[in-house]
């Protein structure tokens, strides 16, 4: 059992000086209870809490951290790239190298860098509205694009967490232009594009989603979610967007792109891209992405973007983010779904377990729930047990996401000792979240 006593005392403080103590709120540990760590430092595939706790981490930054943390060769980089200087509001080389590095790994020609995932997914959105000069755009209920007004609507992990119904401070004219529909169903999707082609700017979504747990593009009639997305907003006239922040150099090298081969129009990157700095993208055909100033009307800046210190760590990541890094990646993501399945199975607790690629969550379902290809679906978790689930993995040393709606992420750091801590704190965490009851009508036995 780990204690938190300094945890506490420093959220005692955080809160009184920021709002719930977080600067980004799954961070507060509402949804599972208890008290947040504060971190001290990180290194490989491991957090150190101001206890003096040390965790094998599976949330890995919420997912930038795809060579753990503090890898020497990054830190060499990003310490020999502040030497010479941290912004200059000016073109650098390391820029055109990112963006090369980018381009060279997925289907875009042309990168605007900035700083966040939120930024990227932002500034593409106004460069389709300006591109098609229409203003609608559909986005899938549970895919979080970043806190993006327009896109806040049913916006997974965040706002699925805290249970927020809609979002104060967004006005009614920007929701009035998103169309939410279900993720997986195109039916809905025909329906929308029947009602309102003309008007629809474009279609994002998340390439595979992961942030209302993981829930891959499903196949239908041989054709992928994101394939079927693609061809029904070219009918229309309308863009595709993918979001790759998240799964973009995570679930392969090119990520989703990489996995489904999908080309959609737009694409955002992030997360990985950054190595663990405030670094993100987004990217096109440059016939696209040449409607964006200087060349083009659509205007987008940004006062740090492609800052030199970031721009380097995303950089040296990319470079060493290579085959054997993604064979890693997936072994022992393999080895860790196969182990909490089983673990859940042998206590009794109905589960299931999805992936995309290396990425993977596990659902606490009701039993007879055997596959989750929507939000409505991934609503049906008992949150309880896995809180309950949760709480017993971290009193073992074990730091999972502190959401059920989260992918569980891993790194190349997380070798054969760090496997084995996690995996034996499964049976106990399983115990635990067999203990907790589900309110009768929750489980639906098939
Ligand atoms: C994390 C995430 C974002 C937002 O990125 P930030 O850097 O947190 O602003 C956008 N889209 C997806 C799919 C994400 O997972």
């Amino acid at each position: 059992m780990s204690t938190d006593a300094r945890s506490v005392q420093a959220f005692a403080r955080a809160k009184r000086v920021t709002p719930g103590g977080v600067n980004s709120p799954v961070r507060a540990f509402a949804a599972v209870g208890g008290t947040p760590r504060f971190i001290a430092a990180a290194k490989g595939p491991y957090l150190y809490d101001i206890d003096g706790n040390e965790f094998v981490d599976l949330v890995c930054s919420w997912g930038p951290m795809l060579l753990g943390h503090a890898h020497p060769e990054v830190l060499a980089a990003v310490a020999t790239a502040a030497e010479q200087g941290t912004s200059f509001g000016a073109p650098t080389l390391a820029e055109v190298e990112l963006a090369s590095a980018i381009i060279d790994r997925t289907p875009v020609e042309q990168v605007r860098l900035v700083n966040s995932g939120t930024e990227a997914t932002m500034s593409v959105l106004r460069l389709a509205r300006g591109i098609t000069g229409r203003d609608k755009i559909i986005k899938f209920a549970g895919c979080y694009h970043g806190h993006v007004d327009a896109l806040l609507a049913s916006a997974g992990s965040g706002v699925a967490t805290l249970a927020i119904p809609g979002t104060p401070g967004v006005t009614r004219a920007t929701t009035e232009d998103t169309i939410v529909l279900g993720y997986n169903d195109r039916e809905a999707v025909r329906k929308a594009f029947a009602t309102f082609g003309p008007q629809i700017a474009a279609v994002i979504t998340e390439a595979a989603a992961g942030n209302m747990g993981v829930i891959p593009p499903g196949v239908a009639d041989g054709l992928n979610f994101n394939a079927f997305l693609a061809a029904i907003a070219h009918e229309h006239g309308a863009l595709l967007i993918s979001d790759e922040v998240m799964t973009g150099f995570r679930v392969s090298r090119s990520g989703q792109y990489g996995l489904d081969g999908v080309q959609p129009d737009l694409m955002t990157f992030g997360k990985v891209m950054g190595g663990g700095f405030p670094a993100a993208a987004f990217g096109g055909p440059a016939e696209l992405m040449e409607h964006l100033a200087p060349v083009g009307g659509v205007y987008q800046a940004g006062t740090l973007s492609g800052n030199p210190v970031a721009t380097t760590a995303g950089l040296t990541t990319l470079r060493l983010a290579d085959d054997e890094v993604y064979a890693h990646v997936d072994r022992v993501s393999a080895q860790l779904r196969t182990a909490a399945s089983a673990a859940l199975s042998a206590e009794g607790v109905p589960h299931v377990v999805q992936r995309s690629g290396n990425l993977f969550s596990v659902f606490f379902v009701p039993d007879g729930v055997t596959a989750v290809p929507d939000y409505a679906t991934a609503a049906t978790q008992s949150t309880a047990r896995y809180a309950a689930f949760f709480h017993a993995m971290l009193d073992q040393g074990v730091y999972l996401p502190s959401s059920a709606f989260e992918g569980w992420f891993l790194s190349s750091a997380h070798d054969d000792t760090a496997m084995t801590r996690i995996v034996e704190a499964l049976p106990l965490a399983a115990q635990a979240a067999a203990a907790v009851e589900v309110p009768a009508g929750q489980e639906t036995r098939s």
